[in-house]
C-alpha cells in the first residue's frame, strides 16, 4: 500500500534534534544576529530547526584557522591522527541511533537506512585510521653512485568540501576522513536541507580532541559560500559531492585558480539483465536497491534493460514488488520508502513520467504524488520509454525505474555507453561470457555483476566521463589530498 502518514509526535522530534550551529577553530556557533534559514522535514512539511549561515567574517575565521592549524597538523604523527579518526568511529557507532533519526528527520529516508548510514561510516573512520599509517613515499634508484632521490607524499593544505543532502552522514565523513588522515586541514559546507549528520560529525571530532582549526563547519548559499571559499588563496584542494552541472561549475573556477579537485558527481546507471541471470532474484535485489533512498542515489539503478526472453518475467515480478513497498514517514519502523527529501524535487519526478507518457511510455505503477502532506511520490515502473526519452537520458534522481528490452550484448553495451554518465553500472548474468563482456566494456568507474558490493571503506568510489575525477575510499583514498615531491640529493 502506498500511504503516506503523518508522523506521531511533532513535539518528540523538536526535542531529540541536532542542536544547529557552525563550527569555526574549535568553536560551536550559532545566534549573533547571523541570516537563519528554516529546516524542515520533508515528511510533513513543517520546519523542526533553524539553521545559522556563516557571514563573510565567519568565512574568513574559518579559513585562517584551517590555514594555522594546517602548520603544526601537517607535521602531526599518522599515530595521532588515526588515534583520533578511531575515536570517531566508535562514538558515531554509539550514536548511530540518535544520528540517524535526525537524519530521517531532516531528509525523509527511513531510520533503519540512516542508521545503516552512519554505522557503515564507522568503518569509514576506521579505514582511513589504519590506512593513513601506510601513507608512503618511495626512493628510486639513482643514475649515479653518489646520488639519493626520493619521492615524498606531503599533504596538499587547507582543502574546501561541500557535500549533498541524500548521505548526508556519509557524503561528509568520507571527505573529512581523507583530509584529516592525510594530514590537511578542512572547510566544509553540508548540505543546509540536511545539516545534522554534519554538526553531528563535527562534535564528535572536537570530543576525541581533533585540534582548532583542523575542521571547520560553515552553512550559507551553496553557490556564494563555494565561490568565496574556491577563490580563496587559502584553499588547495576541493571537493564536491552534488550534480553534474555544478561539479562542472566548481571544476571551472577551481581550475580558474588551479586548484585540484576530486568531483563525485551524478550518474544514470544501466542495469543489464541476461536472458540466463536468475531473474527473480534481479528483480527481488533490484527493487529493494533502486528505491533505497527513494531513488535519490548518485549510483541507484536507473535504465533497466532486460533481455527479451527474461523480460515478461523480469517485468511482471519488478512491479509486484514495487507495488508492494510500503512508503511512509521514515519514522515507522515498516516504511520501506520514505518522501523525496525536499519539495522542489516533485516538479522534476513530474515531468519525467510526463514526458515518457507523450513518448507513448506506459506508466505500470506508481507515476504520481502520494498524498497532500509531505513530498512523497509513489515508486514508479514504466515501460516502453524509447532511449531519447528525458527518463533514459537525464538522471532521475528519484524513485522512478524505466524497464526496457534489448536483444544482443553488443546492441546492449552501446546503449549502456550512449550516455556521457559513467558512474555505477549493473549486470545479471549466470554466464561468465556475459560477466567478462559488462565488466570489459561498460564505461563506468564501478561494474557490479550479480550482486551491490560498491562503496565499502576498503573499495575505491568514484565515476569517469561526466560522472566525475578521483576516487573516495580504498587505497586511492588519500591520492587527492596529497601532493608529490621530488628530493634528490647529491655528496
Ligand atoms: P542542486 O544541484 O541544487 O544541489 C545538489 C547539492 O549540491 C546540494 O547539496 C546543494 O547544496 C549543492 N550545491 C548546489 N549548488 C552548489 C554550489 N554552487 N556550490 C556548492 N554546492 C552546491 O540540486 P538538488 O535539487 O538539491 O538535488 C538534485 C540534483 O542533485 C540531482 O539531479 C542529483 O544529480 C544531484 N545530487 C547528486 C548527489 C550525488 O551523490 N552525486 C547528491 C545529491 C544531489
Amino acid at each position: 500500500m502506498n500511504t503516506a502518514t503523518r508522523p506521531e509526535s511533532a513535539a518528540v522530534e523538536q526535542a531529540a534534534y541536532e542542536d544547529l550551529c557552525l563550527y569555526i577553530d574549535g568553536e560551536f556557533i550559532k545566534g549573533g544576529g547571523r541570516k537563519e534559514q528554516d529546516v524542515v522535514n520533508p515528511a510533513n512539511g513543517q520546519p523542526i530547526a533553524k539553521l545559522p549561515h556563516a557571514s563573510r567574517e565567519d568565512l574568513d575565521r574559518a579559513l585562517a584557522a584551517a590555514q594555522r592549524a594546517f602548520e603544526t597538523w601537517k607535521k602531526s604523527s599518522p599515530m595521532e591522527r588515526a588515534r583520533i579518526l578511531r575515536k570517531v568511529g566508535d562514538l558515531s557507532r554509539e550514536r548511530a541511533k540518535d544520528i540517524g533519526r535526525n537524519i530521517t528527520l531532516d531528509m525523509g529516508k527511513p531510520v533503519a537506512e540512516a542508521v545503516g548510514e552512519v554505522m557503515s561510516c564507522s568503518e569509514h573512520c576506521d579505514w582511513h585510521a589504519e590506512e593513513c599509517r601506510r601513507i608512503y613515499g618511495r626512493v628510486i634508484t639513482p643514475r649515479l653512485p653518489n646520488v639519493r632521490q626520493m619521492v615524498l607524499r606531503e599533504p596538499i593544505g587547507v582543502c574546501a568540501a561541500f557535500t549533498p543532502w541524500n548521505f548526508p552522514f556519509n557524503q561528509a565523513i568520507r571527505k573529512i576522513a581523507a583530509a584529516i588522515g592525510a594530514g590537511c586541514t578542512i572547510v566544509i559546507k553540508g548540505p543546509e536541507d540536511a545539516p545534522s549528520a554534519v554538526v553531528a560529525i563535527a562534535r564528535m571530532f572536537h570530543e576525541a580532541g581533533l585540534p582548532p582549526g583542523v575542521l571547520n563547519v560553515v552553512w550559507g548559499v551553496p553557490g556564494e559560500v563555494s565561490e568565496y571559499l574556491i577563490k580563496s588563496p587559502i584553499v588547495r584542494k576541493i571537493s564536491f559531492t552534488g550534480s553534474v552541472p555544478v561539479g562542472k561549475q566548481l571544476a571551472s573556477l577551481a581550475g580558474a585558480h588551479m586548484k585540484r579537485v576530486t568531483m563525485e558527481l551524478g550518474g544514470h546507471s544501466p542495469v543489464i539483465v541476461f536472458d540466463d541471470a536468475d531473474v527473480d532474484r534481479a528483480a527481488d535485489m533490484l527493487v529493494a536497491f533502486k528505491f533505497r533512498n527513494a531513488g535519490q542515489v548518485c549510483v541507484s539503478p536507473t535504465r533497466f534493460y532486460i533481455q527479451e526472453k527474461a523480460y515478461d518475467r523480469f517485468v511482471a515480478r519488478f512491479i509486484e514488488n514495487t507495488r508492494n513497498l510500503k512508503v511512509g514517514d521514515g519514522l515507522h519502523a515498516d516504511t520501506k520508502m520514505g518522501p523525496l527529501a525536499h519539495y522542489r524535487r516533485m516538479p522534476a519526478m513530474l515531468q519525467f513520467v510526463e514526458d515518457a507518457k507523450t513518448r507513448g511510455g506506459r506508466i505500470e505503477t506508481g507515476g504520481a504524488k502520494v498524498g497532500d502532506v509531505g513530498s512523497f511520490f509513489a515508486p514508479t515502473v514504466l515501460t516502453n520509454v524509447p532511449d531519447d526519452s528525458m527518463v533514459m537520458t537525464t538522471e532521475p534522481f528519484g524513485p522512478i525505474a524505466p524497464c526496457v528490452p534489448f536483444k544482443t550484448l553488443d546492441e546492449v553495451l552501446a546503449r549502456a555507453n550512449a550516455l556521457p554518465y559513467g558512474l555505477a553500472s549493473y549486470a545479471f548474468t549466470s554466464s561468465t561470457k556475459n560477466a567478462l563482456a559488462v565488466q570489459n566494456g561498460l564505461e563506468a568507474g564501478m561494474v557490479n555483476v550479480n550482486h551491490f558490493g560498491m562503496a565499502l571503506a576498503e573499495t575505491p568510489f568514484g565515476g569517469i566521463k561526466d560522472s566525475g575525477i578521483g576516487s573516495e575510499g580504498g587505497i586511492e583514498t588519500f591520492d587527492g589530498y596529497l601532493n608529490t615531491k621530488f628530493v634528490t640529493q647529491m655528496d
